[in-house]
């Protein structure tokens, strides 16, 4: 049994590094994620054997074991804001890259708000890492074998950062939620976009009927789509009218229109990157 495990590890370390993409949860804002309609564990990237795992919101744990992802690989966990579905699960998951506290490893990235008043991690907690990098706008980071970007500050009720990562092979994008502003776009590129897309029809602000709300509708999915073109758009984080509309005919429609591979991430969904390549 044990030359079996040190077997089965060494062909782990040989397996040619790919970049990939899983989805632990495609739901976003509060009704879908407290009804669980889709999960909400945010997603795992694997680049070039670099783990890191992006806006850890509630059940990131379960749905990262219902994957077989294993925390104690994970280089990084980074936050593209607080809010709850995006951020719920962070303690859980630093307390599981850590093996538990018992191995001091990995770094959590995240913006200042997210981590000043209320932080959306324990103290004790911190103690477990290799460091706590607050994001900001314009800045680059590495990780492992890759970097990242955080390009510009988003329109949203709290700080909130997107982000661009750099492969050896690959850039993509992450649109996290915003409200749609000019020049946005200018900020993102790559072979592909994940955007955050919330709500069906633009609609106001709650607070002031004047303002558009601080979350993407189908309409700016496809100005940023056609304007940025990338060889691939997947949507994710869909609230509850995107949802109620089948998000995969949304993606069809917005293929149609756009003439980009448009793709409605589902719960579990592993993008391979190397579909960008063709
Ligand atoms: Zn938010």
């Amino acid at each position: 049994m044990q030359l079996y495990s040190i077997f089965t590890l060494a062909m782990d370390d040989e397996k040619p590094s790919s970049d990939t993409i899983t989805f632990l949860g495609t739901g976003g804002a509060r009704f879908m994620i407290i009804t669980q309609l889709l999960a909400s564990g945010g997603f795992w990237l694997n680049l070039s054997g670099t783990e890191i795992l992006i806006d850890p919101g509630p059940g990131c744990i379960v749905q990262a074991i219902k994957r077989k992802l294993k925390a104690e690989k994970l280089s990084a966990i980074i936050l593209s804001h607080r809010h709850l579905d995006h951020s719920a699960d962070t303690n859980i998951m630093v307390e599981a890259m850590t093996q538990g506290g018992l191995k001091r490893h990995g770094r959590l990235f995240a913006p200042a708000d997210a981590l000043e008043t209320e932080p959306v991690i324990f103290s004790y907690l911190k103690n477990y890492l290799d460091g706590v990098e607050v994001l900001g706008e314009g800045k680059s980071y590495p990780v492992g074998n890759i970097s990242f970007t955080t390009p510009v500050r988003h329109i949203h009720r709290t700080e909130t950062y997107g982000m661009v990562f750099r492969t050896a092979k690959h850039t993509f994008s992450y649109i996290a939620d915003t409200r749609y502003f000019e020049g946005l776009c200018q900020h993102y590129g790559g072979e592909l976009l994940i955007i955050n897309l919330v709500f069906l029809e633009p609609r106001p602000s709650a607070d002031n009927p004047l303002t558009p709300t601080d979350h993407l509708a189908v309409p700016d999915a496809e100005h940023i789509i056609r304007e940025l073109k990338p060889k691939v758009a997947i949507l994710t984080h869909f609230g509850m009218s995107v949802w109620r509309a089948k998000p995969w005919q949304i993606a069809e429609k917005l293929t149609e229109k756009t003439g980009v591979r448009v793709i409605a991430a589902r719960d579990g969904m592993k993008f391979d990157l190397a579909q960008l390549d063709n």
